[in-house]
């Protein structure tokens, strides 16, 4: 069995070589952009170039090094038959948990008001606002925004999610489709998008969707920066739609040092870190699947490409 492994690392054998720890069994090779065809059966990628399926016409299935696809479906040339397979949480869903939970406390504790007072030397005692006051709602409910909803969940926060189906997370009061977007919003807060970019959802996070929010609305955007409008964000901002956003995704990564984002003390800014790819978790979660396609098995997070997620 041949494993291409085709991702920009300029170390590329920090995975190969637990590649080849975990799949003894193949012969692993390093994507050359001037090399020949090997007529790899698997190859692991992360954004690769539109040459790969040129030159690799023999591939039984694609592994992306994430959960999101958007990059892999923008390649060109990629077949429309081909097995992509996605990341399956993979140690990811526990981080954006966190992640969003941080959000949520330095808004709900009024952190930036003690860090303030702390500067001044001043002891003030605020009144508490409680968690009935900050009702979330979640958009997504995959791998990550079901974790996200049943963590809050589990911290007595009344959370709310929507996704294209119906779903049932304990403790979460469930929407679905575009039908019940609207009382999705109307019943949330803090509005956290955990959704794939897709032809369905880019641009969703726009001025009309803000308007629908609860007053005092904050935004935690940790899907894609295509789901964003953002004149719109800046907008809602400027009309106290919306009191804060925390944003870990942009349209343009890194966010050009002259982006407005920068100077605006209402928006927390963090460089696309709300979940980092494990190298363990990851290569684990592949090369089993790699395994189990090879003698026959069924695998799970396979793509559906049309779909867009
Ligand atoms: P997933 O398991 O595929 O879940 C996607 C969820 O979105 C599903 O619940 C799906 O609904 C819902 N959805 C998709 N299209 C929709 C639509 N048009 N309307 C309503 N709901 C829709 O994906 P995941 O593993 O949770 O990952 C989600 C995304 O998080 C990734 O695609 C990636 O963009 C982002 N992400 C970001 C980071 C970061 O560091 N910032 C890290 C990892 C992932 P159904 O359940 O009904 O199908």
């Amino acid at each position: 069995m041949k494993v291409l492994f085709v991702a920009g690392d300029p170390k590329p054998e920090r995975w190969t070589v637990p590649i080849k720890q975990l799949l003894p069994e193949a012969d692993i090779y390093v994507w050359d952009p001037d090399g020949p065809a090997i007529n790899a059966d698997y190859a692991i990628v992360w954004q690769p170039p539109a040459k790969l399926f040129e030159r690799e016409t023999r591939l039984k299935a694609v592994f992306n090094l994430g959960a999101g696809i958007d990059g892999l479906l923008k390649v060109p040339n990629l077949p429309a038959d081909l097995t992509v397979v996605r990341l399956e949480d993979a140690g990811m869903s526990v981080q954006m948990a966190e992640h969003v939970l941080h959000q949520i406390l330095e808004v709900s504790r009024q952190m930036e008001l003690y860090r303030d007072q702390q500067r001044q030397r001043l002891w003030k005692i605020h009144r508490p606002i409680s968690r009935k006051e900050w009702p979330i709602g979640i958009m997504g409910l995959g791998h990550i925004g079901k974790r996200v909803a049943s963590t809050l969940a589990s911290l007595d926060y009344t959370v709310n999610g929507w996704a294209r189906s119906e779903h049932t997370v304990e403790g979460v009061r469930t929407f679905a489709g575009n039908g019940q977007l609207g009382e999705f919003l109307g019943a949330t807060r803090v509005l956290v998008n955990t959704l794939p970019l897709t032809s369905e959802t880019e641009n969703i996070l726009n001025y009309d969707l803000f308007s629908q929010l609860q007053p005092g609305a904050v935004l935690i955007n940790v899907g894609r920066g295509e789901h964003l409008v953002e004149e719109d964000l800046l907008r809602a901002l400027d009309e106290e739609k919306l009191q804060r956003a925390s944003l870990d995704v942009f349209r343009k990564e890194p966010l050009p040092a002259g982006h407005p984002f920068w100077e605006r003390t209402d928006i927390t800014i963090t460089p696309h870190i709300s979940a980092r790819t494990l190298r363990d978790a990851t290569l684990e979660q592949i090369t089993g699947k790699i395994r189990d396609h090879a003698s026959g098995h069924p695998i799970t997070g396979i793509v559906d490409i049309a779909r867009g997620y």
